[in-house]
This record gives C-alpha cells, sequence and structure tokens, in this order.
C-alpha cells in the first residue's frame, strides 16, 4: 500500500529515539512502551480496521502517534486513549489533525462514556501493551457498548491463545470467543519496534458477536464453572469440576453425561458452546 507524500511522518527508530529524547520519555517496560517503526504494519493495521469517513476508531495507546496518523486519515474522528501524560501532550501539541481528540487515561478503568461516541459505533484499533493487552482486550469485548470490531496487536502468544480451536482452548481463549470470533492476521518482528521487544507480536481481528452469547445474568455462573474446570486443566473434567464447584463426583459424572460430554475429558477440549450447556444445566442451579 502506498502513501501520498508527507501523509504519515516516516517511522523509523531513529526518529522514535528523537521524539522520546525531544519529550525526555525513557520507554517504560512496565507500560509496554515499544514504538512501532514499520509503515507496512501500520498500513496493514489500518487497513484491517475497515473504517471509513464516517465511522469512529477508538485507538488505545497511540504513544507517538505511528498508528494515530494513518487512523485519522481513514476515520470520520479518532479518540486515542493513552496512560502517560508526556505522550498524550505531545500527540495534541504538534498540530494535531482537527479529527483527534486525546483522553488520558487508563484504558482498563476509564468510564466507557469518556471514549463511547454517541452513536454507540465504533471500531478499536490498537498496538497493545504488552502487559495489560489481554485485560484490555476482556474489558473492551464486556463494555456495554462494545466495539463493531477490534483490530488489535498482542504478543503472538497471547493473540494464538485467544484464536485457539477447541483441543487447545484456555479460559483466556474461551472469555474471549464467548464474545467474539477472533482471526489471526499477520504475525509482526521485534525488528518491527524500538525499543524491540523480546516476544513476537501478531495482529488479531475480533468480531464481536450480534447477539450475545452469554446474557449479562449468567455472567458470574458461567466464571465460576470455567474457573473450575481450568483449574487443574490436566485433569479430567468430572475431577476437576466435582473439586472446584463442591459437587459428589457420581452427580459430576451424570452432569457431564447428560450432556454428551465424556467426564475423562480435560476443560481444554470443550468448545464454548460446551461450557454454555454444561453451565445452563448445573446441578442444583436450574
Ligand atoms: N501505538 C504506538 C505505536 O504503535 O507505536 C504505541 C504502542 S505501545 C506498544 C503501547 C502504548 O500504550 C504506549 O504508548 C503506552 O504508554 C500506552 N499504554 C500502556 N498502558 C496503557 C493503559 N492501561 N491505557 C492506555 N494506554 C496505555
Amino acid at each position: 500500500m502506498s502513501h501520498p507524500e508527507g501523509r504519515t511522518p516516516d517511522l523509523d527508530a531513529r526518529r522514535v529515539a528523537s521524539s522520546l529524547r525531544a519529550i525526555d520519555v525513557r520507554p517504560s517496560k512496565g507500560r509496554g512502551q515499544n514504538f512501532l517503526t514499520s509503515q507496512a504494519v501500520v498500513d496493514r493495521i489500518a487497513a484491517l480496521t475497515g473504517a471509513g469517513r464516517n465511522d469512529t476508531i477508538v485507538e488505545i495507546g497511540p504513544g507517538l502517534g505511528a498508528l494515530t496518523g494513518a487512523l485519522t486519515e481513514l476515520a470520520g474522528q479518532v479518540t486515542a486513549i493513552e496512560i502517560d501524560e508526556r505522550l498524550a501532550e505531545h500527540l495534541m501539541s504538534a498540530d494535531p489533525p482537527g479529527n483527534l481528540s486525546v483522553v488520558t487515561g487508563d484504558a482498563l478503568t476509564l468510564p466507557e462514556e469518556t471514549f463511547v461516541p454517541e452513536s454507540g459505533e465504533y471500531v478499536v484499533a490498537a498496538n497493545l501493551p504488552y502487559s495489560v493487552g489481554a485485560a484490555i482486550v476482556r474489558r473492551f469485548l464486556e463494555l456495554a457498548q462494545p466495539p463493531r470490531r477490534m483490530v488489535v496487536m498482542l504478543q503472538r502468544e497471547v493473540a494464538e491463545r485467544m484464536a485457539a480451536k477447541p483441543g487447545d482452548l484456555s479460559l483466556l481463549g474461551v472469555a474471549v470467543q464467548l464474545y467474539a470470533h477472533p482471526t489471526l492476521a499477520f504475525h509482526v518482528p521485534p525488528s518491527a519496534f524500538k525499543p524491540r521487544p523480546k516476544v513476537e507480536s501478531t495482529v488479531l481481528v475480533l468480531e464481536p458477536h450480534a447477539h450475545p452469547l452469554l446474557e449479562e445474568a449468567e455472567r458470574a455462573a458461567f466464571f465460576e464453572v470455567l474457573h473450575a474446570g481450568f483449574h487443574q486443566k490436566r485433569k479430567q473434567l468430572a475431577n476437576t469440576l466435582s473439586s472446584g464447584l463442591d459437587l459428589p463426583k457420581a452427580a459430576t459424572i451424570v452432569w457431564l453425561e447428560e450432556n454428551g460430554i465424556d467426564p475423562t475429558r480435560r476443560a481444554e477440549s470443550l468448545s464454548v458452546e460446551e461450557w454454555l450447556t454444561l453451565v445452563r444445566s448445573r446441578p442444583g442451579h436450574g
């Protein structure tokens, strides 16, 4: 994909370093401050949003604005949430595009009304900090007004766990797929960032389900069963569910068999739908 001349600033490691020096910021590992230096990666993430002039994009962690510039070119409005005040100020200091607004705060706790547009319709795009990437994805999927689509870069292993299939599912995979359909888009090597991380990254596209698979009122019960099942994930479900939920083993076996689930199976083998039927038929919770 090519850019009109001068549309986005050059991205390279030296430019990132000099911008950071100019605003006296040393990249923080705790805040996952690995800045993109690859225009090709920026272009691919922006294209995957599918956003146009009528859309609002919420960007999480704009940093020095590598992705932000491309997003403001595409969308009608971009709202960027940045936890680091110096980076947020920097973004708004140098003649920012008219369709960009920056909210300073923590994407894990900021009230929904500070970033969800009035229409309630928006797309999320982000190169997420490694340390809280999974928590941010889960929070956004569980919002009262979730995004229409999320295009997020995560540590490769985390993205792969979110997109895993039954047989390889983890608690994180189930928790994400309960709300959205995941697709792994492409992998990104450490050389695409400054400073270079130790791990590979992957861009993941999440399409939230049109109708939630889980009612809000069922959430606590669902996660209680899920946590019990995954508590000792190498063990058979009859054992983990019986001990985790304090149920007699014989009753647990009947419960599993009545749902067509072999009690010797392990948590990682169950599909999201199987977890849902189990939760909805839990003995003593009808
Ligand atoms: N988007 C930029 C890029 O691609 O070059 C920076 C991405 S960097 C991996 C992650 C960014 O998220 C940093 O700017 C960091 O300060 C910010 N950040 C970290 N934790 C955050 C949080 N909880 N809420 C909002 N922003 C956060």
